[in-house]
């Protein structure tokens, strides 16, 4: 298997042997093509296993197919329950779309807000945000939600562990309707799967 085949762009291919990449991750092989069909997608896979590429590159793909936006409208929503985390999507999203016309931004609490205001203010195509600082830069309008195509739950076991349930069901009521949703996550509780029922449609299961 190899990149090429997974049907990835140019930029893409290049960002991805900058990386030093050689090919895909078995998770990567199994979730990117289903990604791009624009299915709605339940993976379970663990941190380490190459799965931030694997919702990052097609995403950006899907992104960059689609239709633009002068005003830059935030077009996915990656959600995810550290900062360390979220720091980490964004560098690989940075990384990954060099080489293609799409802002990204990341935000996250526990730091001061008006810089990540500031980021947001142009517009970003990708946003890569922890649930809580999200909902409180929505609240102050620093962004809209009305045109999110693609909602990633990264590690959602994690983001219901912390406590995050109320905040993930606030934010699923500010998006569209009409949209793909991935859900990763290391393990399935029931809450997991309740969660996934309430707003998936008829996923594709995918597993590491
Ligand atoms: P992740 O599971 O997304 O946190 O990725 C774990 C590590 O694997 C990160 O350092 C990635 O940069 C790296 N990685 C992701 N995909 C590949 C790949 N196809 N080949 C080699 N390394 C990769």
């Amino acid at each position: 298997m190899s990149f090429n085949s997974l049907g990835l762009s140019d930029p893409l291919l290049k960002a991805i042997s900058k990386k030093g990449y050689t090919e895909p991750s078995p998770i990567q092989s199994k979730v990117i093509p289903v990604i791009l069909e624009k299915k709605d997608v339940i993976a379970s896979a663990q941190t380490g296993t190459g799965k931030t590429a694997g919702f990052t590159l097609p995403i950006l793909q899907l992104l960059s197919d689609g239709q633009q936006f002068r005003k830059r409208p935030v077009r996915s929503l990656i959600l995810t329950p550290t900062r360390e985390l979220a720091a980490q999507i964004y560098d690989n999203v940075r990384a990954y779309s060099a080489y293609m016309d799409i802002r990204s931004a990341v935000i996250f609490g526990g730091v001061k807000a008006n810089p990540q205001i500031a980021a947001l203010r142009n517009g970003v195509e990708v946003l890569i945000a922890t649930p809580g600082r999200l909902l409180d830069l929505y609240n102050q309008q620093a962004l809209s939600l009305h045109k999110v195509e693609i909602l990633v739950l990264d590690e959602a076991d994690r983001m219901l562990d912390m406590g995050f349930q109320r905040d993930i069901n606030r934010i699923l009521d500010l998006l569209p309707p009409r949209r793909q949703n991935l859900l990763f996550s290391a393990t399935f509780s029931k809450e997991i799967k309740r969660l996934a029922n309430k707003f998936m449609h008829s996923p594709q299961y995918v597993e590491a």
